[in-house]
């Protein structure tokens, strides 16, 4: 029943989608691959005002633009239009020798009417991404971006409505603490996929699990950036600093903290300071590669983390433009509000390390973090962190870049996050896998009836 519409305030068409998806539209494969081709030409199309708009919600450039949001969507519709045949094959599977004659596989079905809701820092592709997933996976879809990068959100709604039927794909805009729980008491979806901080991701799981709704929430964390003495400090820098400090830092898998073995430290930080110059210049309020926080409450939130140690290189910050230089910082207790929250911000702190275990003390201080970099050219190191952190996925002498990997399941663990995307695993979060097993007729195993007996009993147990 369509309560909000008779509301008057948000309409997700889910009446018309259930109808369309209950006669079957959505599901055969030549449907799913033209959607996709659609959503492909919906993205060309949009391109230009998709940059304007990130630009005017986060003053990103259009290279930073395509980058991370358009050129990784483009590339993951090509992705699924190339594999779709091959996922949606049922999947044979082996069968015990009790069962036998009988076979078995797995046939991916779509789950129906599902919920993408997106966060304001990549607000683009957060939305986009999770919609090829469920466009694959044969669904129809409500799409609700973050109302905090507003010019994003009204160019999703008016791209896909002009591409696609509201009875198979929409947009409902809105704040999200009204919009969302209104939705979800309103309406069956039959998956919510989320995409934001941990403390709403946590509000979305007890709603859903209500009414025993799948969920997807790809949450945050506080991310490690480690720098193992053997690491080469050059080439760390540049990829630690891009990652860092790419969106101004509001990035969920951007490295928040640093642990840099001491014997490196000033080498390393000298190495950062001058990466810093060379991508921004010697004044990065200038740059027109350097973001701005997304609004005055997070500015504010950030801006405050400046008083918590000794800012060696940045600190400058401009409240009009909500601009917060790129900044390193020293000293800070490992009790600061800093290091309880995530950053999701351009201020790095800096820690020290001696002995190995000493980077354990520091993880297990935000436990389970979306992502872990470790930078070494020791095996041993390597393992070591890869063994020995709990985190969603990350990278070694490398940061961020893994995202990319159509072949990599992209989540969280624990706090920072539940399931995960990306390729086939979108596809996998859409669907139910529903195992079906076949037996043939021509023979049946007769010591499974009743009456049993010690015959029977015995040669079962031969064969189970
Ligand atoms: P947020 O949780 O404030 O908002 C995310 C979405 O939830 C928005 O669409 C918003 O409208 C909606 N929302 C807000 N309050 C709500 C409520 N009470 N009930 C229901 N919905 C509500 O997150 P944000 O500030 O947009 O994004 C920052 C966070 O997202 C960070 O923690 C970051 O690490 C995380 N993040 C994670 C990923 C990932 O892929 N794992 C990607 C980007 C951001």
């Amino acid at each position: 029943m369509e309560t909000m519409q008779a509301a008057g305030t948000v309409n997700a068409h889910f009446a018309e989608k259930q109808q369309f998806f209950d006669h079957g539209h959505s599901r055969s494969y030549g449907f799913r691959l033209a959607q996709l081709k659609i959503l492909k030409k919906a993205v060309d199309t949009y391109e230009d005002q998709i940059c304007e708009a990130t630009k005017t919600d986060l003053n990103k450039s259009s290279t930073e633009t395509f980058m991370t949001e358009i050129g990784v969507v483009k590339s993951e519709i090509e992705h699924a239009m190339s594999n779709l045949r091959e996922w949606m094959r049922p999947e044979q599977r082996p069968t015990p020798l009790s069962l036998h004659p009988s076979s078995s596989r797995i046939v991916y079905e779509p789950k129906g009417v599902v919920l993408i809701i997106g966060s304001f820092n990549f607000p683009f592709q957060l939305n986009i991404m999770p919609l090829i997933g469920a466009i694959a996976a044969g669904n129809c879809a409500v799409v609700k971006p973050s109302e905090l990068a507003p010019a994003t959100a009204k160019v999703i709604e008016r791209m896909l409505s002009d591409f696609f039927a509201v009875s198979y794909i929409s947009t409902v805009q809105g704040e999200g603490h009204k919009v969302v729980p209104e939705l979800l008491e309103s309406h069956d979806f039959h998956h919510v996929f989320f995409t934001g901080s941990p403390a709403v991701g946590s509000s979305i799981a007890v709603q859903a699990s209500r009414k025993l709704i799948p969920f997807t929430l790809e949450l945050g964390g506080k991310s490690p950036g480690i720098v193992d003495a053997s690491a080469k400090l050059k080439v760390a820098a540049k990829r630690l600093v891009l990652a860092k400090f790419l969106n101004a830092g509001q990035t969920c898998v951007a490295p928040d903290y640093l642990l840099v073995h001491e014997s490196v430290k000033e080498a390393f930080v000298k190495e950062v300071m001058s990466t810093l110059k060379k991508f921004y210049g010697k004044d990065p309020a200038s740059s027109k590669d350097y973001g701005r926080i997304i609004n005055v409450r997070h500015f504010e939130r950030i801006k405050a983390y400046l008083d918590e140690g000794r800012i060696i290189h940045g600190g400058q910050y401009d409240a009009d433009t909500r601009y917060i230089a790129p900044t390193l910082m020293e000293d800070v207790p490992r009790d600061a509000s800093m290091m309880r929250e995530e950053i999701f911000g351009p201020i790095w702190p800096i820690f020290t390390w001696k002995e190995r275990e000493e980077i354990l003390e520091y993880t297990r201080l935000n436990r389970y973090p979306l992502a872990c970099y470790i930078f070494t050219s020791s095996k041993a190191m390597e393992k070591y962190i890869v063994d020995s952190v709990e985190f969603g996925g990350g990278c070694i002498n490398n940061a961020l870049l893994h995202v990319g990997n159509h072949d990599l399941p992209f989540g969280g663990v624990q706090s920072s996050g539940q399931g995960n995307y990306h390729g086939w695993h979108s596809f996998a979060a859409f669907s139910h896998a529903k195992g079906v097993m076949k037996t043939a007729t021509w023979f049946d195993i007769w010591l499974k009836y009743p009456p049993f007996s010690k015959f029977k009993l015995s040669w079962l147990k031969r064969l189970m």
